[in-house]
């Protein structure tokens, strides 16, 4: 460990927060994008920004809010890639494309304001309550006909609302209960298969529906 880390330590054990620009020009930095504790709790797994995993050790300091640690080799600032809270239905853990805006990767998040007679929330002081949605649940929930899609033609005028019956865009509905994931147009096989594989499809992208 080199004396400035050990400058650092000593600086972050008063409390003081971190700012990149006032670190010592010795200690390098690192985004770690995508963390994970190592088994030992002693080292911090990570991927670099193009994907290749790395592995930072030993940890010496690591913030409250888990948005930094000191490692005896380098100043890591943790990105957060999951989204707060899991999906509301079935509590899957969502990755959040956003490091810490909510806005899940393969989910949907939605906002509500409340509104009479709500005994849950009725506040009606511009806050609202957000909750995820993962999307093997949302598209169980569609095909049971329980989403609804609103429009109105200004922000003021009453909304009219149909049953949302779309599985996917451009999902193939090849039965009551089956759809098949299409793959996006600049989508890579990789990708596909690893959205596939999130969704619960099968080795041919066919996405059974669960019946409750
Ligand atoms: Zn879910």
């Amino acid at each position: 460990m080199s004396e400035a880390i050990e400058r650092l330590l000593e600086r972050l054990q008063t409390g003081w927060t971190p700012v990149a620009s006032e670190i010592d020009r010795d200690i390098v930095q690192a985004d770690a994008l995508k963390w994970e504790w190592s088994h030992d709790g002693r080292s911090i797994l990570s991927r670099s920004v193009d994907q290749r995993p790395q592995i930072h050790g030993d940890i010496l300091y690591v913030s409250e809010r888990l948005d930094f640690a000191l490692t005896t080799e380098a100043m890591l600032w943790l990105i957060e890639t999951r989204t707060t809270i899991p999906c509301v239905v079935c509590g899957r853990e969502l990755d959040d494309e956003s490091s810490g805006n909510n806005q899940p990767v393969a989910g949907l998040a939605f906002q509500c304001g409340g509104h009479w007679p709500s005994s849950v929330f009725d506040r009606g002081d511009g806050t609202f309550l957000e909750i995820n949605v993962c999307e093997p649940c949302l598209r169980t929930a569609t095909a049971q006909r329980r989403v609804l899609h609103g429009d109105r033609e200004h922000r003021r005028a009453r909304a009219t609302y149909k049953i949302w019956d779309r599985a996917g865009p451009g999902d193939e509905i090849v039965g009551d209960d089956v759809w098949i994931l299409q793959r996006d147009a600049d989508e890579s096989d990789e990708d596909y298969a690893e959205r596939a594989a999130m969704l619960g499809c099968d080795s041919e992208g066919r996405l059974t529906i669960r019946r409750h």
